[in-house]
């Protein structure tokens, strides 16, 4: 049976044509930007018998296949009877090196186009020039250029094309095999949980209808198992190839392997990849020096590549993180790139956001076209995306990272960028602020001209003392890269401003005040998209912050546990304003005794400040029948789980955790049964007062204040209140009590708020009446 593959050039001689060493310093987000601008400034000086840009494609067909080939020539040259295809290389390196290292891979993609413009006009020869022009000095050079016959033509795309079929011989055996397993298997647990099969069939209507959906699907549904197996079911339809299940949680990648572990023990063969970032998968002394001359994982990285990925592929179904560096050190390659190639012939990627929606994307390769793709994509904990993705495409620099770098100046001979590095000091330090925040329209120009200077001459220092070249030098050359990288075009979704102390600038920030755009940009990109998480309420809120609108297709589900399971009582008598919370500990410290007392057991109580947690536990020193255990600052990860492995199942002394709100506890904690039985939440949790906040407040609230107000501060705010409530009920099995504390959850505003999701909430007016209400629900589930 003839098969038809749909494919870019790119696609085909990147994959077979593409040899040498791995080498940032020659390929980089801001050379390929610089790349894109030489192009233009090439092709525009040409003269008329110049066809920029030149779109080609071709049915070609080899033995039992048909390539639909696509591309874009840089330019195609027509005069009289002869075609000339150019195809434009610029580069950092030397000219004629960069030629040497990459002849065949260059040469190939032009051919091909020289192939396919002979279809398209019939041509029985074609002259093929690679144009090479250096992105220092804009030197140009034609370093290549020969007439081919149509028949040299067509038996080098042949032989390409048939080496590509290889991959594809292999690539095929492998989706049979895979979906034969998927048309056979159906939901891999015996039972289905409670709002399960509504969000099974949900996703279901959203992945075939190529759609977009928004779930909330609370603790307990399995909205791991509810997203990903539907999306999974449907890989066997066509246009449907790939997964990319983002989450910004460890505990959430771990749930998506044991799921996906299991399943495969059931018999499905799908295959995963789970991305890891550079810096902790990087195994070379010098981290992120990725260059053949200083990292030996770099050295031939093209040549081998490919035959690790079809072997490993043999292999195993799941590619963990350990599994990556142990199969990088076999080969002697780099594991964050192989990691990412790797993505390309995997069913499912799972990942951080950042490498969908950060606009300096690692996985950027999928993308860079603009076109809509055959991807699937799930995002979990998505109430969590818009804050990250503003945070993706905000940037800061600030004087200290150059005086440090001032400090820690490589030992190199370069006075150039020593000099700019002390003018960029002194543009800070004679910058005068008269506030502590200086709005500005845009970065000021000159500071723009000596920033692209300094990016310049810092990647000369990389590209020709590379072994000079310390991770201070690095740190400040990424960050002034992505601050000059953020998009230039949408200036009205930014803050600019310097931030300043005794009118002295410190800092300059871009900050993102909507991230909608660019979640909207990335989510077209996919053929169908769900996004979920246990809270994402307000509802319209999250929708609209997630790109959405009211004709959305969402679900929200109703917590699958009994509601008699917990007692939800708001104290609205105790004001936790700033101005009053001295007044209000002592009442804060008895309403926390009044419902512990009730039942011997493990609580937390959230509180909005350290200081205000302080002071409370200091009222709590002397009381030796409860044991109070604090949240300190900057837990690692072993104080993190000591502390909560304190709070055990079938407790015989009373344990009070003191948790800041919207911290490490907040979020992604499993105390189940009766390792948690109560919450505490103390205040609205509004996220800081700051300048950044009230220009998220100014910009969402141009229309309505207070519209402002909410999508700046009480929303976020209301959504902590949720995490923290939602640490209590997590199983069927679980019994628990929850506490709102404070005087603004008598406003209508707030009302609205949290009757929305607990209707059966109880209002009580003292300490006394909430030990009572909670003396009597401990006594009703004896
Ligand atoms: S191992 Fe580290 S330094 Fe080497 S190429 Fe990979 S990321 Fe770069």
């Amino acid at each position: 049976m003839i098969k038809q593959l749909n494919l870019s050039v790119h696609d085909v001689v990147d994959l077979v044509l593409r040899k040498g060493s791995l080498d940032t310093r020659v390929f980089n987000q801001s050379s390929m930007a610089e790349g894109t601008r030489l192009h233009s400034v090439f092709q525009k000086g040409q003269n008329s018998n110049y066809i920029a840009e030149y779109p080609l494609n071709a049915y070609i067909d080899v033995d039992d296949y048909v390539f639909y080939l696509n591309g874009r020539a840089d330019g195609v040259i027509h005069q009289e009877d002869i075609w000339i295809i150019d195809e434009i290389k610029t580069t950092v390196e030397k000219i004629e090196l960069f030629h040497l290292e990459n002849e065949e891979w260059h040469l190939g993609q032009a051919i091909f186009y020289a192939y396919m413009l002979s279809l398209e006009k019939t041509l029985d020869k074609v002259y093929v020039r690679l144009t090479y022009i250096h992105q220092k000095s804009e030197e140009e050079n034609q370093i290549f250029e020969k007439a081919y016959t149509f028949a040299e033509l067509e038996t080098y795309v042949f032989d390409v094309l048939r080496s590509y079929i290889e991959y594809v011989k292999k690539i095929e055996a492998r989706i049979k095999d895979r979906n034969e397993s998927i048309s056979n298997f159906d939901f891999p647990y015996e039972q289905m949980r409670s709002g399960q099969d509504e969000m099974i069939k949900f996703a279901s209507d959203i992945v075939a209808s190529n759609s977009v959906g928004y779930v909330e699907a609370p603790t307990g549904i399995g909205k791991t198992s509810s997203a990903l197996f539907p999306y999974i079911k449907s890989l066997v339809q066509p246009g449907k190839e790939k997964i990319f299940y983002l989450t910004s949680k460890n505990s959430i990648k771990e749930s998506v392997f044991k799921l996906l572990y299991y399943m495969i023990a059931k018999g499905l063969k799908v295959t995963s990849v789970f991305l890891t970032s550079k810096d902790t998968l990087c195994i070379n002394d010098k981290k992120r020096h990725c260059n053949p001359d200083e990292c030996p994982f770099a050295v031939g990285y093209y040549d081998k590549v490919n035959k690790v990925i079809f072997q490993e592929l043999e292999n195993r179904e799941i590619f963990t993180q350990g599994d990556i560096l142990a199969i990088a050190k076999e080969y002697n390659i780099c594991p964050f790139e192989f990691q990412l190639d790797l993505s390309m012939y995997v069913d499912i990627v799972v990942g951080d956001y950042n490498y969908v929606f950060d606009p300096t994307a690692s996985l950027i390769r999928y993308f860079e076209d603009g076109f809509k793709k055959p991807y699937l994509l799930l995002v979990d904990e998505a109430h969590n995306l818009p804050s990250r993705t503003r945070e993706m495409y905000s940037a800061e620099l600030s004087i200290f990272d150059f005086l440090k770098l001032k400090k820690e100046m490589p030992n190199i001979n370069s006075r150039k960028i020593k000099s700019l590095t002390n003018k960029l000091i002194d543009y800070f330090k004679d910058y005068e602020c008269s506030s502590d925040h200086v709005e500005l329209e845009c970065v000021p120009d000159d500071l723009e001209d000596m920033l692209s200077e300094f990016l310049e001459r810092a990647k000369t220092v990389i590209k020709d003392f590379p072994k000079e070249v310390n991770d201070t030098f690095l740190d400040v050359y990424f960050k002034v890269n992505s601050f000059l990288n953020l998009p230039q075009e949408d200036t009205d979704n930014f803050a600019y401003y310097f931030v300043a102390s005794e009118g002295k600038a410190l800092s300059i920030k871009i900050t993102c005040l909507d991230s909608r755009r660019y979640i909207r940009r990335q989510t077209a990109m996919f053929s169908s998209a769900l996004f979920f998480s246990a809270t994402l309420s307000p509802h319209n809120f999250y929708i609209d912050l997630l790109g959405g609108n009211d004709e959305s297709n969402t679900l929200y589900l109703p917590s699958p546990f009994a509601l008699e399971n917990r007692l939800v009582m708001v104290d609205g008598n105790i004001s936790t304003f700033y101005k009053d919370r001295e007044r209000s500990l002592k009442e804060i410290a008895k309403l926390i005794v009044e419902v512990v007392k009730q039942k011997v057991g493990n609580y937390f109580v959230f509180f909005p400040s350290y200081e205000y947690m302080e002071k409370c536990y200091s009222l709590f020193e002397y009381t030796t029948s409860i044991d109070i255990l604090t949240q300190n600052r900057n837990m690692d990860n072993y104080e993190r789980s000591n502390f909560l492995s304190s709070f055990k199942e079938n407790p015989k002394k009373t344990t009070v955790g003191f948790i800041i709100m919207g911290g490490i506890f907040s979020e992604g904690i499993d105390l189940l049964s009766d390792r948690l039985i109560g919450a505490i939440i103390i205040g609205v949790c509004l996220p800081k007062i700051s300048y950044e906040n009230d220009l998220i407040k100014k910009h969402e609230g141009l229309e309505d204040s207070d519209v402002g107000f909410n999508y700046a501060y009480v929303y976020p705010g209301f959504n902590r209140v949720l995490q923290a409530a939602g640490r209590v009920i997590r199983s069927e099995k679980d019994k628990g009590v929850i506490v709102l504390v404070d005087s603004r959850f008598r406003t209508s505003k707030y009302k609205e708020l949290y009757e929305n999701i607990w209707p059966d909430a109880i209002e009580v007016n003292s300490a006394s009446e909430a030990g009572e209400y909670t003396s009597q629900f401990w006594e009703e589930k004896k």
